[in-house]
């Protein structure tokens, strides 16, 4: 039976450094502030923004949450994250995604200050991900995948690293930070999406699996080799009448079946998910640190 990784023990670990960083930030008369934007009332949006906006309080950080009614135009959008960009108190700015139909989301992401885009987004940070600058910041969820690899004692380098989905949020940033010439990557990556063939043979290969594709329990044990660490990012609600919320999360891993053949596998929830959050927290110290 597979070691369980517990995404939250480590994202506990991560609050304990950032804990330290941010009181020594604070005994110089600083403290790191993030915006969260919402804009229109998404059930799943509002749920990320509360936590987010809970954790940056928990950690004693400066926390804005900016809620924007659903009819929210362009320019009016544009011009909070301007007063944002320019507002000294704040060092990390956040859009919560999917914003309403009416938004250019492409064009607000490139409307943020790079150097407050803690979400990893804009190309100036896409562009430092790709030549491995230090400065840049790297998308949370790819980024706390990395950490969890790493607080695990996983090792990453030469290993055959195999990631099912190429979004711009998972599966192609995290393609690009695993396999950077470093002591924390140095992965041999292939990435497989929805038009790659032999996709299970490929995924067989993998000594480390990971799943971000939004198809529940689409990874079976045929996909995966004995002895694989398996990494499941999906997140999907699933009908069931026996939780008094009527559904339950589950993730692109069949857990049960899978659990059984690898060497260690994350949970969902409780696996990827504290990760991105902590990493938020983490990119946001990051941006108040540069700018001092
Ligand atoms: P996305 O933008 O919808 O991208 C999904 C990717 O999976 C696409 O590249 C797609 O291929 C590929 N794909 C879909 N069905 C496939 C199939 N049957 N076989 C092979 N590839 C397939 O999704 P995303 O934003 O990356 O999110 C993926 C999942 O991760 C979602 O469940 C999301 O909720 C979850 N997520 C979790 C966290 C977290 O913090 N835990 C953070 C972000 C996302 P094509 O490109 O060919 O269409």
């Amino acid at each position: 039976m597979a070691n369980l990784i517990d995404g939250r023990a480590i994202a506990e670990k991560v609050y304990v450094d950032l804990r330290r960083q941010i009181a020594e930030l604070k005994s110089k008369g600083v403290t790191p502030g993030l915006a969260v934007v919402l804009v229109g009332d998404n059930p799943a949006s509002r749920a990320y923004v509360r936590s987010k906006d809970k954790m940056s309080r928990e950690l004693g950080l400066h926390s804005v949450k900016l809620e924007l009614p659903a009819m929210t135009t362009q320019s009016e959008l544009l011009s909070r994250v301007e007063e944002l960009n320019r507002d000294p108190a704040i060092h990390g700015i956040l859009v919560q995604s999917p914003p309403p139909k009416q938004i250019d989301e492409a064009a607000i992401v490139r409307a943020l200050d790079p150097r407050k885009d803690v979400d990893g987004f804009h190309p100036v940070n896409v562009a430092k991900l790709v030549s491995a600058a230090a400065d840049g910041f790297v998308p949370c969820t790819p980024l706390g995948i990395q950490r969890l690899l790493l607080e695990s004692k996983i090792d990453i380098s030469g290993a055959h690293v195999v990631i099912l989905g190429r979004s711009m949020i998972v599966g192609k940033p995290l393609a690009l930070l695993l396999m950077q010439k470093n002591k924390d990557a140095d992965a041999t990556v292939t990435v497989v999406h929805s038009r790659s063939r032999n996709l299970e043979k490929i995924t067989r290969s993998a000594d480390i699996l990971i799943a971000a594709i939004g198809r529940a329990n689409f990874v079976k044990s045929e996909h995966v080799r004995d002895g694989a660490v398996i990494v499941d990012v999906g997140i999907s609600r699933v009908e069931d009448a026996t939780n008094e919320r009527g559904y339950r999360l589950v993730g692109d891993v069949a857990f049960d079946e899978v659990a059984k053949k690898a060497a260690a596998i994350t949970p969902v929830p409780g696996g990827v998910g504290p990760m991105t959050i902590a990493m938020l927290m983490a990119n946001t110290v990051k941006a108040c640190r540069q700018v001092l």
